[in-house]
This record gives C-alpha cells, sequence and structure tokens, in this order.
C-alpha cells in the first residue's frame, strides 16, 4: 500500500480514537462531533507537540465550536447562492469554482465550508459530468479552480480525468487546483502525481499553509517535487486567533514559503462561519501583520490581506493606509518606517506646452 493511502486508512476520525491519543473530554468531543466531522491523519496528528498548540488548535475540537453568536451563517459568502449546477460555483465573469469531493486529509476546525465537507451527500461523487458540462457551456470562463474537499485526495486515475476534462475545453485557458494536501498530506504528492498534472499547463496550484511548524523536510520534498512538475505554488492562509496572529508568527511563515518554493498569495479574513467565532481577529490585528511585512521581507514573501464579501461580494484587499494627503498635484505618502514622502500626483508634461 502507498504510504498516503496507509496515513489516510490510519486517521483518527472517530471521538473515540482522539480519546485513545489525547486527554480530551470524551463527551463534549462526541457532542461536537455531531455536528462537524474530525479528521486528524498520523502525518499531521505527529506535528503535535502539546495540547493547544498552533497545530493541535486546527484540527482538534473545542468546545467553543458550538456557540452560536448571532453573526455567523452556514454558507456565509453565498456559494450555493452563486451555484447554477450543484458543484460549481461562478461569481466572478471569468472564473469559476468546481468543486470534485468533499474529503480532506484533516478537517480544519475553522474551514469555511465547514457544514459541507466530510459530508458525501454535498459533493456527490458521480455529478462531475454537470460540472464539466457548466464549464463547456460557459465561453466566458477561462480560469477554473478546483476546488472540494481537497481535490488531491481523489486518486490518480480520478485527477486525471477531471483536470484533463478541463483541459479538453478549449476556452479555459488556466487551470487552478486548491489544495491542502501539500501542508497536511504531503506523501500524496507522489512521481505518479506530478506527471499526470504537467500534462495539463498551464496549472497552477494554491495551498494552504498556516503556520511555520507546518513547514516540515516532508512538506519541503513535496513541494520541491511539484515546483519541478513545472507547477507554480501559491499560499492562502486563513489569519487564525491563537494560531498566527502574531507579526513575528507570519513573518516567519512567509520567508519559510518563498524557500520551500510558494509565493505567499492571499491572508484571509476568516469568514462568518458557523463554529469558527473563537479563530476570528481584528481587522486592526491583519493591518498589523501587513505592516509587519511590506518593507521587511522580500517582495515576493507578501501576500495580499483579503475579506471576502458576506454574501458573495467577493474578495476585497486591505492595505495599512499609506496615504497622507493627495490632491492633484501632490500625493504624500508614508514608507514601511513611517517617514513621509511626497511626490507628484500628476504628470509634469503638458500637451500644450
Ligand atoms: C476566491 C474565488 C475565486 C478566485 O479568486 P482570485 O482572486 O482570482 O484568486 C473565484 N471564485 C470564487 C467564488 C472565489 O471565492
Ligand atoms: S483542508 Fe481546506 S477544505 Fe479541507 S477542512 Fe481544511 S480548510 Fe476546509
Amino acid at each position: 500500500m502507498e504510504e498516503w493511502k496507509r496515513l489516510v486508512r490510519d486517521t483518527v476520525n472517530t471521538p473515540e480514537k482522539l480519546a485513545a491519543v489525547f486527554d480530551v473530554d470524551l463527551e463534549e468531543i462526541r457532542r461536537i462531533h455531531k455536528v462537524f466531522p474530525i479528521r486528524i491523519n498520523p502525518y499531521y496528528l505527529s506535528l503535535i507537540e502539546k495540547p493547544g498548540d498552533p497545530i493541535w488548535k486546527q484540527v482538534v475540537p473545542d468546545s467553543r465550536e458550538l456557540v452560536r453568536t448571532g453573526f455567523e451563517e452556514d454558507d456565509p459568502l453565498g456559494e450555493e447562492d452563486d451555484s447554477h449546477v450543484l458543484n460549481v460555483t461562478h461569481r466572478y465573469p471569468d472564473r469559476a469554482l468546481f468543486y470534485v469531493n468533499y474529503m480532506c486529509p484533516i478537517y480544519c476546525r475553522f474551514c469555511t465550508r465547514k457544514r459541507k465537507v466530510g459530508d458525501p451527500d454535498s459533493i456527490p461523487d458521480n455529478n462531475m459530468e454537470s460540472g464539466l458540462q457548466y464549464l463547456r457551456e460557459h465561453p466566458e470562463i477561462r480560469d477554473v479552480i478546483i476546488s472540494g474537499g481537497d481535490p488531491l485526495m481523489l486518486t490518480d486515475r480520478r485527477i486525471d480525468y477531471i483536470v484533463g476534462g478541463i483541459r479538453a475545453i478549449e476556452h479555459i485557458e488556466i487551470i487552478r487546483i486548491g489544495s491542502r494536501v501539500p501542508v497536511t498530506l504531503p506523501q500524496r504528492i507522489t512521481p505518479e502525481l506530478c506527471a499526470i498534472l504537467k500534462k495539463y499547463h498551464p496549472l497552477y496550484i494554491n495551498t494552504h499553509f498556516n503556520h511555520p511548524r507546518e513547514v516540515t523536510p516532508e512538506t519541503t520534498k513535496a513541494c520541491g517535487m511539484l515546483a519541478d512538475a513545472g507547477i507554480p505554488l501559491g499560499n492562502q492562509c486563513v489569519l487564525l486567533a491563537g494560531v498566527n496572529d502574531d507579526p513575528a508568527v507570519m513573518v516567519e511563515l512567509m520567508k519559510k514559503l518563498l524557500q520551500i518554493r510558494v509565493k505567499p498569495y492571499y491572508i484571509y479574513q476568516a469568514d462568518l462561519v458557523y463554529g469558527t467565532d473563537h479563530f476570528r481577529t481584528s481587522i486592526k490585528k491583519g493591518l498589523e501583520i501587513v505592516a509587519a511585512l511590506r518593507g521587511h521581507i522580500s517582495g515576493l514573501g507578501v501576500p495580499h490581506y483579503v475579506v471576502d464579501a458576506p454574501g458573495g461580494g467577493g474578495k476585497i484587499a486591505l492595505i495599512p493606509n499609506p496615504i497622507v494627503s493627495f490632491d492633484d498635484k501632490e500625493i504624500t505618502l508614508k514608507n514601511y518606517e513611517g517617514n513621509v514622502y511626497s511626490y507628484p500626483s500628476t504628470p509634469f508634461y503638458d500637451e500644450d506646452w
């Protein structure tokens, strides 16, 4: 059996199995498990050093998940309203999200699709064809993002069928895969999988590292194999209280990602999802983190900090405001050290001269 399949088989996916490895309140875990599934594979589990650490918090259920704050929703981004067939969300004219499965190597406690992951009814396996048909019938779509669950949890054959099916559509220019597998089950990145993926360029993968401790020899190897297959790698992380809401942690994460050939792409402000409120941080903290990155590390390592507008408005980028004053003549700006500079806001050259 391949190593990754063994890791999937030996996964911790019940309250009883969790209680066998950690000292947790079994009754409490059972209550949470009735609402939100549990999944921690032995590799990701091995990264936990002690209860409550940044790896633990991402995967071990917390009683605060069942607290209703009144503001959260099950589908805060209106992904289902923008779905024309069950497994495609088509919000931006030229891009579509294509959900191909419901399984992930771990179930993250902060997941935006928390009510869907792990639920076989949410993304039925047998309707890939209706999604592909939707993509074929919409020539305005030029960029398809394959999502889930985690698409790289599928078998090589299934991945070949889906990515190949999309690549066969003439108007689709680029294909992206959104996957946490390089982080949470790096053993899944095999030479065979890379050989399949590289047939379908231009193909991009956006992965999801949240903490520098997730950068290990295993993830380094997996990302190197994908990069060697010609796949540009990006990272989309989520700002999470107690995990990475600290400028020093984020600076270290972004530097480490560049070293393993992953380009930081987005930092997401956590969505208003039921069961995740205890992870949400202030916008102020997010802006402070961006300020700690910009100018202090390679520009390559500075992602966009985005809020996904509730109800399906799309992503909106936030930056610490560098404008001190601005009129037709001059703009005055503050740099990363807080020094102030003025720059002419319109060109000097004039056709009437
Ligand atoms: C994030 C997202 C995309 C892709 O957005 P980019 O900014 O191009 O990465 C496309 N569709 C939906 C519904 C999204 O949420
Ligand atoms: S891997 Fe991604 S989709 Fe799966 S549970 Fe984690 S955040 Fe959600």
